[in-house]
């Protein structure tokens, strides 16, 4: 089963009076173990995307399957607990919640999928210290550098072994060392966990390094060659 398939997508805005769709009739299919980016210039709908696949907003077209179940055919809860289960969001802020330690942080997917605190506890603290936080357990994301924010963030989205992650500019506000080494980590949790990474980014040097480039622009979905990124 894919890990998201998407078929004649489209998303028209209501508000705004012009009621020209930001896309129409998007195919897409992202496949187990799969990486995939998104290229296109600001306003082409790449977040807009990005949303539809994750069902945080709905499709005024078509529709969106989450490891083979339809996100238009369920209830908001159903809808939040598949999100849950089998995806992970990764943005350009790390919305990290700021009361919280790192690891309490990361408990939380845990803890809402309805496991025990010692089992989110557990998970928790291995994942962050996969992604080298393991000394920065009980630091707030003030205490945190930029860096280890979004790694954090990255601990988080991860955490419940999701089929795919979507990633929103997730390197997009870190300088280029950081922004590197957070991608290399993104990309090492793809090959070791098996996990999909679906990433919009403007970056074609980070897009050449994932499986498939695609590149959103008025309103198409273009697959690039190689040579084209
Ligand atoms: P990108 O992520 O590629 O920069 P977006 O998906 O954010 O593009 O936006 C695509 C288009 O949809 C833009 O023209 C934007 O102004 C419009 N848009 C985005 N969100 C909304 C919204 N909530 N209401 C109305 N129009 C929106
Ligand atoms: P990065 O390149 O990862 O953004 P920084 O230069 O911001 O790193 O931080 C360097 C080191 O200082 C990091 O190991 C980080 O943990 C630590 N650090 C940064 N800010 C704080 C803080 N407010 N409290 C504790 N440690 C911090």
């Amino acid at each position: 089963t894919p890990v998201i398939e998407c078929q004649a997508l489209g998303k028209t805005y209501a508000e705004g009076g012009l009621h020209t769709p930001v896309f129409d009739g998007l195919d897409l299919t992202v496949r187990q173990r799969e990486t995939v980016a998104i290229l296109g210039a600001s306003g082409a709908g790449k977040s807009t995307l990005l949303h539809l696949l994750g069902g945080l907003d709905v499709p005024t077209a078509g529709e969106v399957l989450v490891a083979g179940h339809r996100m238009n055919g369920l209830s908001d809860a159903e809808r939040g607990r598949l999100r849950n289960r089998a995806l992970g969001f990764v943005y350009q802020f790390h919305h990290l919640l700021p009361e919280f330690t790192a690891r309490e942080n990361v408990m939380m997917p845990v803890l809402l999928g309805g496991a025990e605190v010692a089992e989110a506890d557990r998970r928790a603290t291995a994942l962050l210290e996969a992604v080298g936080l393991g000394h920065r357990l009980g630091h707030k994301p003030g205490e945190l550098s930029g860096g280890e924010r979004q790694r954090a963030a990255v601990a988080r989205a991860l955490v419940n072994n999701p089929g795919c992650v979507l990633g929103d500019e997730p390197t997009g506000n870190l300088d280029e060392k950081t922004a590197s080494n957070v991608f290399e980590l993104m990309l090492s949790l793809n090959r070791e966990q098996g996990t999909s990474l679906v990433m919009v980014t403007h970056d074609r040097r980070l897009a050449r390094r994932l499986d498939r480039v695609l590149e959103l622009h008025e309103g198409k979905l273009r697959e690039l060659s190689p040579d084209e990124v």
